[in-house]
């Protein structure tokens, strides 16, 4: 019989419970001080490492705290000092026109709505949610490559398109759990659901998840 959403959200709001017991300090992996250091530095860990940008971010934020410190910079200076960043020239390019959608449309401040955060160069729905549910306390799903991968398993939606998993897990997970949820599926699909091989046997949801042990030869 197909679980309804009544009973997919009473199953989910269980698996959250028991994963913040294990996770009690499960947050976004980024380091930063403001939302716009957020809103760069999550461009830039798309298909990197969050422990990189950190390590390349944290030092230039202190000299360049605004989109228009950065607009000081060419794209081959910005290129330069982002070099060990995956994709770090088309990256450079997005930084710099979304740090000038900053200064031209918003006087240089962040905005906090979804429809305005998706109107900015180079930013897609996951960024906005990033930084919405971190910085502005919105409901947000942060439909990274962990997530994704966690809920399917769970079998919590069965899409494999970002923007499908977060309308899927939007009508499931109450507003007001929306960013939890993101940050300990997100822990928990680094340290146990891992992609290629989950931990079932050490995995604390394993009675609430519909693929627990299938991966086992
Ligand atoms: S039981 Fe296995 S597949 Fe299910 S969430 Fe845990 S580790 Fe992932």
């Amino acid at each position: 019989m197909m679980e309804t959403i009544a009973h997919k959200t009473a199953r989910a709001l269980k698996i959250l419970k028991l994963l913040e017991n294990e996770y009690p300090d499960a947050g976004c992996h980024l380091d930063y001080e403001d939302p716009f250091q957020l809103l760069i530095s999550t461009l830039l860990a798309a298909q990197c490492t969050d422990e990189r940008v950190n390590m390349v971010m944290v030092p230039l934020y202190k000299e360049y705290k605004t989109p228009g410190d950065f607009l000081k910079l060419t794209q081959p200076e910005l290129e330069d000092k982002l070099r060990s960043i995956n994709f770090y020239r088309n990256k450079s390019k997005s930084v710099l026109a979304c740090c000038r959608s900053l200064v031209d449309e918003h006087n240089g401040r962040v905005p906090n709505t979804m429809d305005e955060l998706v109107k900015l160069a180079g930013v897609g729905r996951k960024t906005a949610n990033v930084v919405l549910g971190n910085c502005f306390g919105e409901p947000a799903i942060m439909a990274d490559t962990h997530l994704n991968r966690v809920s399917q398993r769970l079998g919590l939606t069965d899409s494999d398109k970002p923007e499908k998993i977060e309308m899927d897990l939007k009508k499931i997970i109450p507003d007001s759990k929306q960013v939890k949820y993101s940050h300990v599926i997100g822990q928990h699909g680094r340290s146990i659901c891992k992609a290629k091989k989950p931990m079932c046997d050490e995995c604390v949801v394993c009675k609430l998840c519909p693929s627990c042990g299938k991966f086992e030869k």
